[in-house]
């Protein structure tokens, strides 16, 4: 999935080899060029409330910091194992440093310390961490030697971590943006993706982060030009306030880029703006392939402030609302009513045109902290999304009454994520029931006919039993993100197997095959709403496969509406029955380009 532009062919002759300028590769994971100065964003400083840990629960105040202290360990390590690949001597350097942070964060004085100012002071970790923080820096500093005095950066690291990992709060608002800001960080969560604002933001580079993660979903969604996991982007002494351009097509940061490279990179962008001009006049023409086949086209939706982009975008309705956006960036959860405000003005803006709107579906990156979702051993397969709301019914049941009240200002289908079993779905289904009836006694006014229920079909168990699913639900939604991650048991957010990331795998697509046909076969409408719905380079595939709707960033609406005007349908499934034949996805992805490439 790396370098998605489709639209430009980028030839950039000469760039690396000009003193002063520095390239870096990495994952592009959103189109287009950004050119801004550095914003180097770090953590911050984090607020750190004290509070009195009654003796009674002192050791579980331990444990909470033992836990934090091992997924600080965790990060270290694989900011290790970056170190590795980069080589060199700035691999070299950096693999020292990150030695010593592992020292310090197993059986240091800064780790016993803690562990005493709870024990004696009996105070919560985060403050423990602060206090030995701020001694243990204070004492550095006075000691007039430059090498410790470096270290001072490398243990107010460590503590940001530690707090990072405790407070569990990553939310840290950027302040002081030049215009047309490159943000370079370590890692941005979803969350704090949510927070940039397009109008300052010119683009985005990160250390950490596969091309399937949330943040890179977020990234692509607010049509921000980005990459990701970019080693090394740390240790080339960029301080911030730097010219730099980032091609989040080719997956090319340049930092310091010399005057040629500069006005290169003007034309290509200029290039690419006209592009997505030409491509925007499409926005009222129907998704009709050649042979009159009409596809849906719809738009996902991460954040409410995107509407009027999906609204400019020729969307037909919104088949993925991320309801995840409701909670958040705060530490409190959102009433009833809140999400039914929110809702009710997305549903009235989309004017007639269905909204889908997800449950939330809160854990693996999708950090909700007031939700409480699972960072058991493996927040991926924990207790997140459909399993956690019937976990928590309150929240559920909430949410559900939310949508229901919302309906009655124009078309609304609910949709279920993370679905397994066909359990899950009945008493989901009972709940809503039990909602819909509340609701009504009290006269509160809803859509007739009421919401469709829907699941998304995104674990390998789900897409096996669909046949059976089918009969328990009102549609499917296929989400190949998730389907993908599971079934090739890929971390999506984690760019170090970023490479074998891979919807064109013959298990994830027969998955795809055979949940379509069990939708058709029931009889139920059925959806495609993973990212590779928005790649142009999939469509021909998902259509010869039997899928006529489909859901996106709207930034891709266009992009895709072009290839489906271009596609003829007989001739797209007759390519994709022969590359259900195939056992190796690299014929699949040579069989797919070729026909794309008009192959016939
Ligand atoms: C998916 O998994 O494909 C999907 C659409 O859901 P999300 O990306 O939000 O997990
Ligand atoms: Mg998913």
């Amino acid at each position: 999935m790396k370098g998605r532009d489709t639209t430009t062919n980028l030839r950039v002759a000469a760039i690396g080899s000009v003193p002063g300028e520095i390239v870096l590769d990495g994952m592009g994971v959103s189109r287009g060029i950004a050119i801004g100065t550095v914003y180097l964003h770090d953590a911050g400083s984090i607020s750190v409330p004290e509070r009195r840990i009654p003796a009674a629960n002192l050791e579980a105040e331990r444990a909470r910091f033992a836990d934090a202290a091992e997924r600080a360990t965790r990060q270290v390590a694989v900011l290790q194992e970056k170190a590795q690949d980069l080589g060199g001597a700035a691999g070299e350097e950096l693999g020292y440093l990150l030695d010593a942070y592992q020292q310090m964060l197993h059986g240091s004085r800064l780790m016993r310390g803690v562990a005493q100012r709870i024990e004696s002071e009996r105070i919560n970790a985060e403050a423990a961490v602060q206090q030995e923080i701020n001694e243990i820096v204070r004492g550095f500093e006075a000691m007039e030697d430059a090498y410790l005095a470096a270290r001072v950066a490398d243990i107010k690291d460590i503590g940001r971590r530690l707090l990072r990992a405790l407070t569990n709060t990553p939310y840290r608002p950027f302040s002081a943006l030049p215009k047309a800001a490159v943000i370079i960080t370590e890692e941005l969560t979803p969350a704090d993706t949510a927070l940039l604002n397009p109008a300052q933001v010119a683009g985005l580079a990160t250390v950490l982060g596969g091309a399937e993660s949330h943040t890179a979903i977020m990234a692509r969604s607010l049509g921000l030009p980005s990459v990701l996991g970019v080693a090394g982007l740390l240790t080339k002494g960029i301080r911030g306030g730097e010219p730099a351009i980032v091609d989040g097509a080719k997956g090319v940061v340049i930092i310091n880029p010399a005057p040629a490279t500069l006005k290169t990179y003007r034309r290509h962008r200029a290039d690419f703006l006209r592009s997505r001009r030409v491509l925007a006049r499409l926005k009222d023409v129907p998704a009709v392939t050649t042979d009159g086949a009409r596809i849906l086209l719809q738009a996902n939706i991460e954040l409410p402030t995107e509407i009027d982009h999906v609204l400019a975008s020729g969307a037909e309705g919104v088949g993925l609302l991320r309801s995840e956006f409701l909670f958040m960036n705060r530490e409190d959860l959102p009433s009833e009513d809140e999400q039914f405000e929110v809702l009710k003005e997305l549903v009235t803006r989309m004017d007639g045109r269905t909204v889908t709107v997800r449950t939330f579906d809160a854990g693996g990156d999708k950090l909700a902290p007031a939700l409480g979702c699972s960072l058991g051993p493996n927040p991926s397969l924990g207790l997140r999304a459909i399993r956690l709301g019937l976990a928590r019914p309150e929240l559920l049941q909430a949410q559900l009454s939310a949508i229901v009240r919302a309906s009655a200002f124009g078309p609304i289908r609910i949709l279920i994520p993370m679905v397994a079993t066909v359990e899950e779905m009945r008493a989901t289904r009972e709940m809503l029931g039990d909602v819909v009836r509340r609701l009504k006694k009290k006269g509160v006014a809803m859509s007739d006919p009421l919401p469709a229920l829907g699941a998304m079909i995104e674990i390998p168990g789900a897409a096996l039993a669909a046949d059976a699913l089918a009969w328990h639900v009102d549609f499917f939604s296929i989400g190949t993100n998730d389907l993908t991650q599971y079934t090739l048991a890929i971390d999506r957010a984690d760019e170090a197997v970023a490479h074998l990331y891979n919807p064109l795998h013959p298990a994830v697509l027969r998955l795809i095959q055979f949940s379509a046909e069990a939708a058709m076969r029931a009889r139920i409408p059925v959806c495609v709403c993973g990212e590779v719905a928005g790649d142009p380079r999939f469509t021909a595939l998902l259509l010869g496969l039997g899928i006529r709707d489909l859901s996106m960033s709207a930034n891709n609406i266009p992009v895709v509406k072009q290839r489906i005007r271009n596609l003829d349908l007989v001739a797209a499934t007759r390519r994709a029955r022969v590359i259900m034949d195939q056992s190796d996805s690299a014929r699949i992805a040579q069989l797919l380009d070729g026909f794309n490439a008009g192959e016939a």
